[in-house]
């Protein structure tokens, strides 16, 4: 969660630091601080809130000289936000400072033991315990490396740590499991990083860190040892993508570019893998044979990433014909699944990090299951450890609310079903054909929703108000339905239910009065007259409703308030188009609220904590 920056160069260190941790804001935090060292000892600063507050409370990072240093954005886990809370913490003389990105969760246990050791705490964080164990075991083997791997062996959870030592000043230390970290090899200069956006300006060279793996980065070396001190050896991989990519190029929100980017992402994660009008995923590395002896699927997804799930599970089964289960993946881990022979397990996330999403791999790959991710970030957690995986070619995602890394996901499984469903013969080489001449369309077509973007845009500027949203749909509709409805909630904080709308009247409908919104999604043929039924239902009840459907379907009009069009598809892949007013309507809805559209409240972006 939230970002870890370090610096070591010929330049100032707080401005850089500043730098890269406003490159990281979009992972949301609640707190902010750096630690530099002024040639005698180490200084830090810290402040709750945004990193205005502590750019204005350092001068830009004048306050601050010193060409080595750490920096920090915390999404308080233990403790409350506070000035105090904030990191980076020091032992008692001053001389260690340690930022972290995790939870240590036996830092109760440790506390303890550190206070009858005579060790005084000043916040409630489990992080202060890091910044004690280090003082305890550097005092002991006078060895900085030597102290860090001692800590390591002691501590439980999950980490990234930049750690500085005032006895050791032309140095920075670095150190991660299970939260992500980067080293950036520069030409004036080495960074540390959570993510690789923050260095990019900087340098294009970086090295993934590994978990239990130690950087240690001074001016000009970078070096790297395991968790019992021996040195090891590293590749540096070049970063393709351009600044650009995490810049907002003229649109007033990451999330508007992002939106606007996702015929680019559509097209991006299709093309590659549709040749000689065939589907080709060679990188899944996976036979005909393995393909036809998958017996069930699970996908095991968070967020807006379990909604891509929902939406393709039905897809799977039904041209497929394999029986799929989708789980959150924080109930999937914990209700101990039945996993036998014959199950693949398909695990998404855009991040590659999410600890639930990550901790059900591991838990499919202890019962010796075949798993598959679906992944965004290149060399992540869950790209690394999966059995096969897929990328979706969306570039860096910055916004909190996905758009453009969801898309992406959609079109990975649809592609995935579609190869599947083809070697085992559940579809005809003319079905092939038709689906991947649909696919080819979407990105234009998702192009023309968004260049007609006025009448959402419109519509949403009536809704600002809303207390309740209600978004109803059957079969792939339900599940747009639950993306529509979270993308409204967390950006505008505006309550709003997805509904199947068939359970409508099991419960649901007694909260419609006069006027309250129901957005309906009706892109199924073979279910529009059962839709329009609860549509006239809730309208009936007061309702003003929205209704968001095919071309062809202006049968509608009669019974919904206000329609919006999406251009004819599949209904296979109606998700892809039916999604884009949707985002719409969510976006325009809070920044007609003047909500912090890109970094909502209490959210972060990509969720390494459980
Ligand atoms: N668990 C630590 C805290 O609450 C670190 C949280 C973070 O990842 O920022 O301070």
């Amino acid at each position: 969660m939230c970002g870890i920056v370090g610096y070591i160069g010929k330049k100032q260190a707080a401005p850089v630091l500043l730098d890269g941790l406003e490159k990281l804001e979009y992972r949301g935090y609640d707190s902010a601080g750096m630690a530099v060292y002024d040639g005698k000892q180490i200084n830090i600063k810290k402040a709750t809130g945004r990193l205005k507050v502590l750019n204005e409370l350092t001068h830009g990072g004048e306050l601050l000289p010193g060409t080595v240093g750490i920096g920090h954005t915390r999404w308080a886990t233990h403790g409350e936000p506070s000035d105090v809370n904030a990191h980076p913490h020091f032992n008692a003389d001053r001389t260690i400072a340690v930022v972290h990105n995790g939870i240590i969760e036996n830092y109760l246990k440790l506390k303890n033991t550190l206070i009858e050791r005579g060790y005084k705490f000043l916040s409630e964080t489990d992080t202060e315990v890091v910044a004690h164990l280090l003082d305890y075991y550097y005092k002991k083997c006078k060895n900085p490396l030597e102290a860090i791997t001692k800590v390591m062996h002691r501590v439980e959870g999950s980490y990234a740590l930049g750690i500085l030592f005032s006895d050791e000043p032309d140095v920075v230390y670095s150190v991660r499991k299970d939260s992500p970290l980067i080293v950036g090899k520069g030409k004036d200069g080495n960074l540390i990083a959570s993510d690789v956006p923050a260095v990019l300006k900087y340098t294009r060279e970086v090295y993934f860190i590994e978990n239990e793996e130690i950087a240690r980065l001074s001016e000009d070396t970078i070096e790297f040892f395991n968790v019992d001190g021996e040195t090891i050896e590293k590749e540096p991989k070049m970063i393709e993508w351009d600044i650009n990519a995490a810049e907002k190029g003229g649109y007033e929100h990451f999330m508007l570019k992002e939106m606007y980017e996702q015929p680019k992402t559509v097209r991006d994660t299709l093309n590659p893998r549709i040749k000689d009008g065939r589907i080709v995923i060679d990188e899944l590395g996976m036979t005909d044979e393995e393909i036809r002896a998958i017996k069930k699927i699970h996908i095991v997804a968070c967020g807006s990433a379990y909604h891509t799930g929902v939406t393709n599970k039905y897809i799977f089964e039904g041209m497929a014909r394999i029986p799929v289960e989708v789980d959150v993946a924080s109930e999937f881990r914990y209700r101990n699944p039945i996993l036998e022979e014959g199950t693949l397990v398909i695990i998404i996330s855009q991040s590659g990090e999410t600890a639930d999403t990550l901790a059900a791999l591991r838990l499919a790959k202890e019962r010796g299951i075949m798993t598959l991710g679906i992944v965004n970030v290149v060399g992540s957690s869950i790209a690394r450890e999966a059995d096969k995986v897929m990328y979706t070619w969306a570039g860096p995602e910055i916004a909190v609310a996905t758009t453009k890394a969801y898309s992406a996901q959609l079109i990975a499984q649809y592609l995935l079903a579609i190869k599947f469903a083809e070697v085992r013969g559940t579809i005809s080489a003319e079905q092939v054909a038709g689906y991947i001449t649909d696919l080819k369309k979407l990105p234009d077509q998702i192009e023309m929703l968004l260049n007609n973007k006025e009448k959402i845009q419109r519509f949403a500027n009536r809704y600002i108000a809303a207390k309740d949203v209600f978004f109803i749909g059957r079969g792939i509709d339900y599940a747009i339905s639950l993306e529509g409805s979270l993308k409204l909630k967390e950006i505008s904080y505006i309550h709003s239910e997805a509904y199947a709308a068939g359970e409508l009247k099991h419960g649901t409908i007694s909260l419609i009065e006069d006027g309250t919104l129901v957005a309906s999604v009706v892109t199924q043929p073979d279910l529009y007259k059962k839709t329009i039924s609860n549509i006239v239902e809730v309208r009936t009840r007061g309702a003003f409703v929205l209704a968001i459907t095919n071309e062809e379907n202006t049968e509608i009009e009669k019974a919904a308030d206000y329609v919006i069009y999406i251009p004819q598809t599949n209904p296979y892949f109606t998700n892809s188009l039916a999604i884009i007013p949707l985002q719409l309507f969510g976006y325009y809805v809070a920044v007609g609220k003047g909500c912090d559209v890109d970094k909502p409240r209490n959210l972060a972006k990509s969720v390494t904590v459980e």
